[in-house]
């Protein structure tokens, strides 16, 4: 791909996040061997992150997916969260696994796992690829974490830059910013 290379340098290579995705699997294939796991892929950033893991975890695992809209575009938070896009299933008794992109400030999954948990699951456990400690407003226990970053504005791997640059098959940067 070279649509991006004037705008985005590499900084976690497609090898590099493959070997982290399946290190993840194989930790949760162990963690939940013998329950139910139910994968939630928080729309859109976490899709490749979370079909890529699904597909590398050795158990029978099912797919939800929900919406939230956190960001108004740009590359600043509003603190301000809603659900866009829901479950379709009800949520009680389940081993839910939240599959996320990046933990930034923490307020969107900090808003998501309280609702979540008012749900009543059996287990709420949370994986997400990114996280950037720097700019954290609230604590969030990851339970599996792919990768520590600096204060950077990440894109690809599902990540964008207004709706842009998912289709990276690596974590980059945005130049200038
Ligand atoms: P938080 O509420 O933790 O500040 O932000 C979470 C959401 O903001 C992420 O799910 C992601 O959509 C977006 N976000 C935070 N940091 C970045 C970043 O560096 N790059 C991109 N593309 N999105 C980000």
């Amino acid at each position: 791909m070279a649509f991006y290379e004037q705008q985005v340098g590499v900084l976690i290579s497609e090898d590099a996040v493959q070997k982290r995705v399946r290190e993840l699997a194989a930790e949760i294939t162990r963690d939940y061997a013998g329950k139910d796991l139910t994968i939630i892929c928080v729309l859109k950033g976490s899709v490749f992150f979370a079909m890529d893991l699904a597909k590398a975890i050795d158990l029978p695992v099912k797919l939800e997916f929900l919406g939230v809209s956190s960001y108004q575009g740009g590359t600043e938070t509003t603190g301000e969260v809603r659900i866009t896009t829901d479950v379709s299933k009800p949520m009680a008794g389940k081993h839910l696994l939240v599959i996320e992109d990046i933990i930034d400030t923490g307020l969107t999954m900090q808003f998501l796992l309280e609702n979540l948990r008012a749900r009543h699951p059996a287990s709420l456990k949370l994986c997400s690829l990114l996280e950037k400690p720097a700019r954290a407003r609230t604590k969030v226990d990851i339970d599996y974490k792919g990768f520590v970053i600096d204060d950077h504005f990440v894109v690809g791997y599902g990540l964008d830059y207004a709706e842009v640059y998912r289709n990276l098959p690596f974590i980059g940067v945005m130049k200038g910013k």
